[in-house]
């Protein structure tokens, strides 16, 4: 009776959507725990592309039930805005998604407070998508924010709402900002959006806990990336949240005792978006050719990702802040056509071997990668199902992966549908599914 937690090992993007999609099958409920509505999953199944933004891929499964966890902050607009769309593709939303009590609300000051903290000279440019996430984590630890439960409260709302929008105008004045923080028809707005939402909130930590105890099955879905977690990550360049799977227990509420398995999903290459350290990032024709094989452009904002080869002591540093039981290897297939895999294999600086993730940006920036060249399989991989019809070069691939991080490779993505999938008989992934 495994609960387990699938995230992302490397910089996000790594194709978590379709990989929770395809293990959702085993489990009962899928909970994300932390992000807003920047972080994007494309799921396909068949013909028809779906982009999530709030709700976990668990709600494209027939009976299953979603989770958004009091870990993430919720654009109350953009999720009925999702939930609509998703009902219009005849999918029964509203009676199995809940949103948790305690989440807290991106409101729309939270967007011109980040876009005014953006433009500040002198500030680092973070390369945020500029919806308010970061600002709307910041209330929160600054213990001003607004929670679901108040939202969906219209005399709670109306009185937050009035004294948050009182504080950014003093903030907007003092920066010189001319915008209105908040457009006049806003509250009404909210408080329209409200209704429609306030059938679906609840206490989300209690039903995951009671599900737990009655023998339910429960994925923990992160978003973006370990690189990306506040802490763990290449902090300043990282989310305002905590990615890693220390995360997942503080943002749904269910206890690190009641989860028996972590999941680290990660490319066969690397990606990343927006600024910040990138020690395999690859060079001009390398970087274009992934992206372009790989199509790597943000689901949500569109921007081309920067693009890098496999970056083993990131893998092996992520491995070790999750505890990763089993890799989720996707994307192997976008590599099929290269005549040689470079591989990052270690890190030096100033000439000498390091084993640390450096803290410090200057550390980070100094990283001078160890590269070894594997040999390509030119051959397609693309949408194989058996581990065994791989060609010999792409298990060897696979192979040095699992020597080089230490941990077990259980499943191989091969394409973005949900059977272009190879599970690995006698893998821990595989008994965690079952
Ligand atoms: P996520 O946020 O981690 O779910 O990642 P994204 O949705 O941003 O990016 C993953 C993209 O890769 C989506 O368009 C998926 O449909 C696609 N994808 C996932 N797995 C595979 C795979 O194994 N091969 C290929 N070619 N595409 C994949």
């Amino acid at each position: 009776m495994s609960n387990i937690i699938i995230l992302g090992a490397q910089w996000g993007d790594e194709g978590k959507g379709k990989v929770v999609d395809r293990f959702a099958e085993c489990f009962d409920i899928v909970a994300r725990y932390q992000g807003g509505h920047n972080a994007g999953h494309t799921v396909y199944i068949g013909e028809r592309k779906f982009i999530l933004k709030h709700i976990p891929s668990g709600i494209l499964r027939p009976g299953k039930v979603a989770v958004i966890g009091n870990g993430m902050v919720v654009e109350p607009l953009a999720l009925v805005e999702e939930v609509d769309g998703l009902t219009r593709a005849g999918i029964d939303v509203r009676a199995r998604l809940a949103i948790s009590n305690r989440a807290h609300v991106i409101l729309p000051y939270h967007r011109v407070v980040e876009r005014l903290s953006e433009a500040r000279p002198g500030r680092v440019a973070i390369g945020t998508t500029s919806r308010g996430i970061g600002p709307a984590y910041e209330d929160k630890v600054a213990r001003r924010g607004i929670r679901m439960a108040d939202f969906v409260e219209p005399d709670s709302l109306r009185s937050l709402w009035e004294s948050a929008v009182a504080d950014k105008t003093v903030l907007a004045k003092a920066f010189g900002i001319g915008d209105e923080v908040a457009p006049a028809d806003s509250l009404e707005r909210c408080l329209a959006v409200a209704e429609c939402l306030r059938p679906m909130v609840r206490d989300t930590a209690q039903l995951l806990c009671h599900a737990a105890r009655d023998g339910k099955r429960i994925i923990l879905e992160g978003a973006q990336g370990t690189m990306l977690d506040i802490d763990h990550g290449t902090y300043p360049f990282v989310t305002s949240s905590s990615a890693t799977a220390g995360g997942a227990s503080t943002g749904t509420g269910l206890p690190p005792t009641r989860i028996q398995g972590v999941i680290g999903v990660a490319k066969a290459y690397i990606t990343r978006v927006g600024g910040g350290p990138f020690p395999s990032e690859a060079d001009g024709k390398g970087a274009d050719r992934i992206r372009n094989e790989g199509k790597e452009f943000g689901s949500v904002t569109g921007r081309p990702r920067r693009c890098g080869w496999f970056d083993v002591p990131l893998l092996r540093y992520t491995a070790m802040v999750n505890g990763f039981d089993s890799l989720v290897i996707t994307k192997l297939d976008v590599l099929d056509q290269f005549d040689e895999v470079p591989v990052c294999v270690g890190y030096r600086s100033g000439g000498v071997d390091i084993d640390t993730m450096p803290a410090s940006l200057d550390g980070l920036e100094r990283i001078e990668p160890v590269w070894e060249n594997l040999p390509g399989w030119r051959s397609h991989t693309h949408g194989l199902d058996r581990y065994d019809d791989l060609p010999a070069r792409a298990r060897d691939y696979l192979r040095f992966l699992e020597e080089r991080t230490g941990v077990e490779i259980g499943c191989i993505s091969t394409g973005p549908e949900r059977d272009q999938t190879i599970l690995r008989s006698g893998s821990r992934l595989v008994a965690l599914l079952e």
